[in-house]
């Protein structure tokens, strides 16, 4: 595993001590020294730190500054930092921990408490940062359709409820499409849902294509999808719609899906609008809109009225 240290002491002495501690104990691949806490912060910046060892007394920016600055900093508060002091005063050490150090070290320290100490913030922090890396993972999958990749009716909710929001606050249009596959139960029936599956993958991946980069495209629920248009005008909204609609007329597939033609019915709404005072109503105007496209022969793309 490879860690950085970052060692911050206004003594070079010190310094040279700290390092010679961690000499055989292979904890770490990169050695960082700052002789000020300026020096510390801007090393910060720069690199990756797993542990900062910075003593409390210095010119300038003691100790004290630099746990305070990295405490504010949403990327540097979770990096344990261990304080070091030539002051054996016990109310300090509580002070410390209390300012939220990790621990606290008295000068002259003894090389081996050192690097005993140092090694177990190290392990906290790799439990932390592995804790965090999968619940990334868990929120990513928890807004993911596990079949098409695209973001799910959890996840477009909650754009949904964003974009709405923002759209309201800043006067910005937004214009949401509600697509439906024609007659994809004939599909299932003919081919298999295995290969009816394969369909549906195609058409996220058309819906996918045609977007630009702050569209989003979520799969509702079975054969249906939801594109979300923020700061976009329902003509705009309308134009896109209709060149998905052609594009999936055009769709082939290989092997056994050959014969498969597809056509896609789209509604579509938009706020702001008298009838869309929530992200259901402009759900459901969308959804009715598409009703109404499949009610006029299917293939096509209908607006909401009124817009
Ligand atoms: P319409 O033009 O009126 O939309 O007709 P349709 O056949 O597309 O609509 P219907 O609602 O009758 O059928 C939708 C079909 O979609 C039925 C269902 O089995 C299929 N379906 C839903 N989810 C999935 C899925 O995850 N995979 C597969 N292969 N099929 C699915
Ligand atoms: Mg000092
Ligand atoms: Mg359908
Ligand atoms: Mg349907």
């Amino acid at each position: 595993m490879k860690s950085t240290i970052l060692i911050i002491d206004d003594s070079r002495v010190a310094r040279r001590a700290i390092m010679e501690a961690f000499r055989e104990s292979a904890l770490f691949s990169v050695y960082l020294e700052a002789s000020s806490g300026r020096e510390g912060l801007l090393l910060l910046g720069d690199r990756a730190v797993d542990v900062v060892l910075c003593d409390l007394e210095m010119q300038d920016m003691d100790g004290w500054k630099v746990l305070q600055r990295m405490q504010a900093r949403a990327e540097w508060q979770d990096i344990p930092v261990i304080l070091l002091t030539g002051h054996q005063e016990q109310e300090e050490k509580v002070l410390g921990l209390e300012r939220g150090a990790s621990d606290f070290i008295f000068k002259p320290f003894d090389p081996e408490e050192l690097v005993a100490r140092v090694k177990v913030q190290l392990k906290v922090k790799t439990l932390q940062d592995n804790l965090k890396k999968n619940n990334r993972l868990l929120l990513e999958l928890s807004n993911t359709d596990p079949l098409t990749g695209l973001c799910n009716r959890r996840c477009l909710m909650q754009i949904l409820d964003k974009e709405l929001e923002r759209s309201e606050r800043s006067k910005i249009p937004l214009s949401l499409a509600m697509v439906d596959i024609d007659f994809f139960k004939r599909v299932n029936d003919t081919y298999g849902h295995q290969l009816g599956d394969t369909v549906l993958i195609a058409v996220a991946e058309l819906l996918k294509g045609h977007l630009r980069q702050y569209d989003v495209a979520a799969r509702f629920g079975g054969e249906e999808f939801a594109l979300v248009f923020p700061d976009t005008l329902p003509d705009q909204a309308l134009q896109v719609a209709e060149r998905i609609r052609a594009a999936a007329m055009d769709l082939s597939f290989p092997g056994p899906l050959q014969e498969v033609r597809l056509s896609l019915s789209l509604g579509i709404s938009a706020f702001p609008h008298q009838r869309v005072r929530s992200v259901e109503g402009l759900i459901r105007e969308a959804d009715r809109a598409l009703y109404g496209a499949k009610r006029g022969g299917r293939n096509r793309v209908k607006l909401m009225p009124g817009l």
